[in-house]
């Protein structure tokens, strides 16, 4: 007995003909939610096939995969080929070779895509994303500096820089982080938001060079080009040359007029204002990130990204708990014996529900697919759980005392006969 009264009160008759039959939305007698599930990262555009971009099928091997590379690398280089975004898609080609040559990277790459490399999958146990290396050093590292490159001339000023890596001025943009609140509903269903966010820039008036808009670069009279200087190295086994970055150009082999706006970073602190869509089924916690909307590069970098960690306001009557959704009622305890129909507050807007007669205290109504959509399956909803509280008066006026006291009456005669409930 005592065991059944507590299943009672959990929400669990043992028998099925507590179930009502008809209602406007057709409760049932809820299950526990689901645990939590927070954490999530969106990536909100879509992510390049490495596999594409290198032109290999999915079942190439190490070799052809290689080979794909060293192909399309020549292909793209930024020295090699001046067509708009040739750069972007080196950057990229590199990241794919770097990503399939690898046996650990390329089985998590295809499990998960992109965003399993790059740490944002919520299930991934947590582990730190791949970082990636500089691709420009990755080509180095296969052609043996541009001499390596054999016939194919007209490299401009890296001819000299065979075997040691020219050091990059460009350099990529850090990211940028940005929190957002969101009203309860904005997160259930997403929203459109304007941000405006205080970030570097590029810079207008060099065009993000840092060169000084009329003058040019020269190369560097200390190292007359090359980037590097050879150092003499005193140690106690005897003196050895050591190979250095030029100090004076910071190894660019360049020297030049900084701009006078950004002092020849090529970027500038400056406010924008960013449209984000923010998609249907957001939590506390989730992060998205919008590409190329952090911090501009130093000097023609590519720009970081920009992640939104998302913060949500509470709802006055609704709770959340990842796609379900939690509220209350109070019923009188005449209706708990009666049955009745409430008017629920739901996202949906307010729907009538019936609570039918003879509803325990503690009970709760499951209203289904009344919940939040799923995060990247809209189409997808929780369930909304309404739990019933009985208001038993503490006073009653005199006249629905009498009626209790004859219904006690009532009560206590019907417990003579065989049939006791
Ligand atoms: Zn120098
Ligand atoms: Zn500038």
């Amino acid at each position: 007995m005592l065991a059944n009264l507590r299943s009672v009160v959990e929400g669990r008759p043992s028998c099925s003909c507590h179930r009502p039959s008809t209602a406007p939305v057709r409760p049932s007698v809820a299950y526990r939610g689901s645990a939590r599930r927070r954490g999530y990262a969106v990536v909100v555009r879509a992510d390049t096939d490495y596999y594409e971009l290198l032109g290999v099928p999915r079942t190439a091997d190490k070799k052809t995969i290689k080979q794909a590379y060293r192909q399309k690398a020549r292909k793209f280089h930024p020295d090699v080929n001046k067509e708009a975004g040739a750069e972007d898609l080196f950057k990229k080609i590199g990241e794919a070779y770097e990503v399939l040559s690898d046996d650990n990277k390329k089985a998590i790459y295809d499990k998960y895509g992109e965003a399993g490399l790059k740490g944002g999958m919520g299930g991934m146990g947590g582990g730190p994303g791949v970082e990636f290396s500089n691709p420009f050093d990755l080509f180095e590292s296969f052609f043996g500096g541009m001499g390596g490159m054999g016939g194919m001339g007209g490299m401009g000023g890296m001819g000299n820089m065979s075997g040691f890596a020219r050091r990059q001025r460009r350099v990529d943009g850090e990211d940028d982080k940005v929190d957002l609140q969101l009203d309860f509903l904005e997160a259930v269903f997403g929203c459109s938001r304007e941000l405006d966010v205080e970030r570097l820039a590029e810079c207008e008036e060099c065009g993000s060079t840092g060169v000084r808009k009329g003058t040019q670069p020269t190369p560097c009279s200390v190292c007359q080009g090359s980037g590097q200087v050879v150092q003499a190295v005193r140690t106690p086994l005897g003196t050895f040359q050591q190979v250095a970055y030029c100090s004076r150009c910071e190894g660019e082999g360049s020297s030049f007029t900084p701009c006078s706006k950004c002092g020849g970073e090529g970027r500038v602190r400056d406010t924008k204002r960013i449209s984000l869509r923010v998609p249907p089924g957001v939590d506390v916690g989730s992060r998205l990130r919008v590409r190329g909307e952090g911090n501009a590069g130093r000097r023609g970098g590519d720009p970081g990204d920009l992640f939104v960690n998302i913060s949500i306001k509470e709802h006055p009557e609704l709770r959340r708990d990842g796609t379900n959704i939690h509220s209350d009622v109070e019923i009188s305890y005449v209706d708990a014996i009666l049955g009745t129909q409430v008017k629920v507050t739901t996202v949906d807007g307010p729907v009538e529900l019936k609570i039918p007669a003879g509803t325990q205290p503690g009970t709760s109504l499951l209203m289904a697919r009344r919940g939040v959509p799923k995060l990247g399956n809209p189409s997808l909803r929780g369930d909304h759980m309404v739990h019933v509280r009985v208001r038993i008066p503490k006073a009653v006026g005199a006249e629905e005392r009498k009626l209790v006291e004859e219904l006690r009456e009532l009560q206590s005669k019907s417990r003579l006969g065989p049939f006791r409930f």
